[in-house]
C-alpha cells in the first residue's frame, strides 16, 4: 500500500480528468512573479507507487522536459497503475533563459541538494523541491542531458551502494533501454538530488540523453558527459 503523501500545488492551472497541472511557489519576485516549480500530475487507473520524472535541474537540458510533456499527452487519462508525477523544469528561471545554471544566483542546482532555506533562491528552490515533492515519491528519473553544448551517447546513472535502494535503482538502470549503464560512485562533487533521495530510501537513476535534432544543434560530440555529469 503507497503511504506517501501526494505534492500539493499552490496555483493550479489545469484539471482534466485524472490530470492535474500547476506550480509550486518558492518565493516572490520584486516585479510581482514568483519563483516557482511547474508541476505535471497525473493519477492512474488503479492505486500503486508514485513515480517522479524530473527534468532541467540544468536549465539547457531540455530532453527531460520533452519526454514528460509527451509522456503527459499520451497518458493523461491515466491508463497506468499508480500516480505520475512531473517536474518540466525544476530550476524553472533557467529553463525559460536556456541556461545551465540559475539567471539569479548562477548557482548549479544538482550541487546544492538537499538545499537550505536560509540561503539564496537555489538553495531554496532545492529545499522546497526535496521536502515537498522528492520525500512524497517511491521511484525518480531524474532527467539530464547534452543541453545546448553537447552530444553525448546516451547514458543511465544510477545509484552506486548495494543495500535494496541501490539495487532497485540498478534495476531501474537497465530497465532504461540504454546500453551504457554508470555506477555513480567516487563523484567528484555533493549535492545530486537523486543521491540525497536515496538516504531517505528513494532508488533514483539519471539519464543523460543526447539532444540530438537534425539541424538545430550545434554541440561537440562526447563519448563519455565526464565534464558535465549529472
Ligand atoms: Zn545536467
Amino acid at each position: 500500500m503507497n503511504k506517501k503523501t501526494l505534492p500539493e500545488l499552490d496555483r493550479i492551472v489545469k484539471q482534466e480528468g485524472n490530470l492535474t497541472q500547476g506550480f509550486i511557489d518558492v518565493a516572490g519576485k520584486p516585479d510581482g512573479s514568483h519563483v516557482s516549480i511547474p508541476v505535471v500530475m497525473i493519477k492512474g487507473e488503479q492505486e500503486g507507487p508514485v513515480f517522479l520524472a524530473d527534468a532541467c535541474n540544468h536549465g539547457d537540458e531540455y530532453e527531460g522536459t520533452e519526454a514528460i510533456i509527451r509522456f503527459a499527452q499520451n497518458y493523461s487519462g491515466g491508463s497506468f497503475r499508480g500516480t505520475f508525477v512531473g517536474v518540466l523544469a525544476v530550476n524553472f528561471d533557467a529553463f525559460v533563459a536556456n541556461t545551465r545554471v540559475s539567471t539569479i544566483d548562477h548557482a548549479n542546482m544538482n550541487r546544492l541538494y538537499p538545499g537550505n532555506p536560509d540561503l539564496f533562491i537555489s538553495n531554496r528552490v532545492a529545499h522546497v523541491y526535496m521536502e515537498r515533492i522528492i520525500k512524497n515519491v517511491d521511484y525518480i528519473i531524474s532527467f539530464h542531458g547534452g543541453g545546448v553544448e553537447l552530444h553525448l551517447d546516451p547514458i543511465v546513472g544510477y545509484q552506486p551502494s548495494d543495500d535494496p535502494v541501490g539495487t532497485m535503482s540498478r534495476k531501474m538502470a537497465e530497465a532504461f533501454g540504454v546500453t551504457l549503464l554508470w555506477r555513480m560512485q567516487n563523484l567528484p562533487f555533493d549535492g545530486v538530488s537523486t543521491i540525497e533521495a536515496a538516504k531517505f530510501g528513494i532508488p533514483g537513476i539519471i539519464p543523460e540523453m543526447d539532444p540530438i535534432v537534425e539541424g538545430s544543434m550545434t554541440g561537440r560530440r562526447m563519448s563519455i558527459p565526464a565534464t558535465r555529469a549529472s
